[in-house]
């Protein structure tokens, strides 16, 4: 009824002819309604109501119709915080009612919509917003901005069932509070800037420790058998001088940050050990969950680095069956110390998911981000091949600066030419022109010739208009990773 009403009304009044109502978007409470509006591609805000019951959105064009009226408005930070004071679903919430969670990452502002689309289907938190403050760096974006199209994304799709918002990779306390002031209800504590890395001299690292200390950790390790799972650890002088030279100063980092921020703001708290040199062994994760729990500190996830490599958008590099065996006993620490793994750069670890999530039956936390990037690419290859073409150029001569930032295998040497390819999509089926083009996603938004964007415009607009085939590639790639970890 109030839906053909707004519908009449648009269609009689010329302000705002031609605006289309998005239909899963419409939601009425107290006799006001709120929608999504689309004209040109472009989307809106729209609010029908009682005038003074409406005072809080910021409007372009306000139609009045008695004591009611239609506003129309930029979906922008503050009519955001409106729809959200009204409707509790669009804020994020933390993991804790989820078995499953699954981190999304949407780099380009509108992969959420889509993304939510298939997470219908599913009983798995969809991780909207999940931006490290690299990330932001790259595509130019603010924490607030990410979780408003996030919370836009939900609105849009009518998606109440909730989804959560991630301070991926934090280092800094500032950036702590940046994400904690942005409304994150969750953070993802990056300890790598306090990981030691490489240890010259074990013995006389170690011997520079208090002789407190030092005793301090071989009564708790030494000649002790740790039972985890079907497993039992015995720490070799060795292997524990090398667990406490290496995280003693994480762990306290990590301690002074639950203390001061994750307590008072009750957060949802991911620690992540893995992007660093060395993986972790089965011996540095019990030290390390062991030593968080001795402190009382209550992690919800952690992403320790696994055996092998898990390199951006391609499939697992390493031994599968050692890979196995040590995740068997790193799940066996996770359900020892009560919190569930956390799985990095999960973007198409294909081989490696069976194992997973046979393992990690009991829940788990995993992490994609750069897919729905790749996903946008192969959009724009089939519809403009030419642009394809372009973008892949300019990430080739452009490798080198993005390589600072991402750790891949892909050199510029080992960029195939175009011509080796049936079509210029298929660049995105290639391990190295996958990595290539996954990694400068940032050089390749914010390049500018004159102060105009070369790529962006034209990347957004052919996504915009094809955005029913953009949302059929990211649910199928999406859909391969859940169903193969075996997510329901
Ligand atoms: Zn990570």
């Amino acid at each position: 009824m109030l839906l053909e009403g707004i519908k009449k009304m648009i269609k009689d009044n010329h302000f705002i002819q031609g605006y289309g109502v998005v239909e899963t978007s419409l939601q009425l409470v107290d006799g006001n309604a709120y929608f999504i509006l689309i004209k040109d591609g472009k989307k809106y805000l729209g609010a029908y109501g009682k005038r003074e019951e409406l005072l809080d959105f910021e409007s372009l064009k306000t139609i009045n119709d008695n004591d009611f009226v239609l506003k129309v408005g930029e979906l922008s930070l503050n009519n955001n915080k409106a729809l959200v004071a009204r409707f509790n679903w669009l804020k994020p919430v933390k993991r804790d009612n989820f078995k499953y969670s699954f981190g999304l990452g949407d780099r380009l502002g509108f992969a959420s919509l889509a993304h939510l689309n298939l997470f219908k289907d599913y009983d798995v938190l969809p991780v909207l917003a999940q931006q490290s403050i690299r990330e932001l760096m790259l595509t130019g974006r603010t924490f607030e901005e990410v979780l408003a199209s996030a919370s836009y994304a939900a609105f849009e799709a009518g998606y109440t069932k909730g989804f959560g918002a991630d301070g991926d990779h934090l280092k800094h306390e500032y950036e702590i509070e940046y994400a904690i002031n942005a409304g994150y209800p969750m953070i993802t504590l990056d300890l790598s800037e306090h990981i030691v890395n490489s240890i010259d001299n074990i013995l006389v690292e170690y011997e520079k420790l208090s002789d407190e200390t030092r005793n301090v950790y071989e009564t708790r390790y030494l000649n002790k058998d740790f039972v985890v799972g079907n497993t039992t650890l015995q720490f070799t002088k060795e292997h524990l001088m090398y667990s406490v030279l290496t995280y003693h100063e994480a762990i306290s980092y990590a301690d002074h940050i639950y203390k001061k921020y994750v307590v008072p703001h009750n957060l949802d708290f991911e620690i992540s050990i893995d992007e660093t040199v060395n993986k972790t062994t089965v011996y540095d994760h019990f030290f390390i969950a062991n030593e968080l729990h001795l402190l009382n500190i209550k992690v919800d996830t952690m992403a320790p680095k696994f055996h092998g490599e898990f390199q951006k958008g391609i499939d697992y590099i390493g031994e599968l069956d050692i890979f196995e065996e040590e995740y068997i006993i790193h799940q066996a620490i996770a359900d020892m110390f009560n919190f569930k793994l956390s799985i990095h750069s999960g973007s198409d670890k294909f081989s490696v998911f069976p194992i997973i999530g046979k393992v990690s039956a009991n829940g788990l936390h995993a992490k994609t981000a750069g897919t729905n990037w790749l996903e946008a690419l192969r959009v724009v290859g089939d519809v403009n091949s030419e642009l394809l073409e372009n973008i892949y150029y300019f990430a080739t001569v452009n490798l080198n600066k993005a390589k600072q930032y991402y750790h891949i295998m892909t050199n510029a040497s080992d960029a195939k030419p175009v011509s080796d390819f049936e079509k210029v999509s298929d660049l995105l089926n290639d391990d190295h022109s996958r990595q290539i083009l996954h990694i400068t996603h940032g050089l390749v938004l914010s390049h500018k010739v004159e102060g105009v964007y070369v790529y962006k415009q034209l990347i957004y607009q052919i996504l915009e208009e094809n955005f029913d085939l953009y949302k059929q590639y990211l649910n199928t790639h999406i859909k391969k990773h859940l169903d193969l970890l075996g997510l329901k």
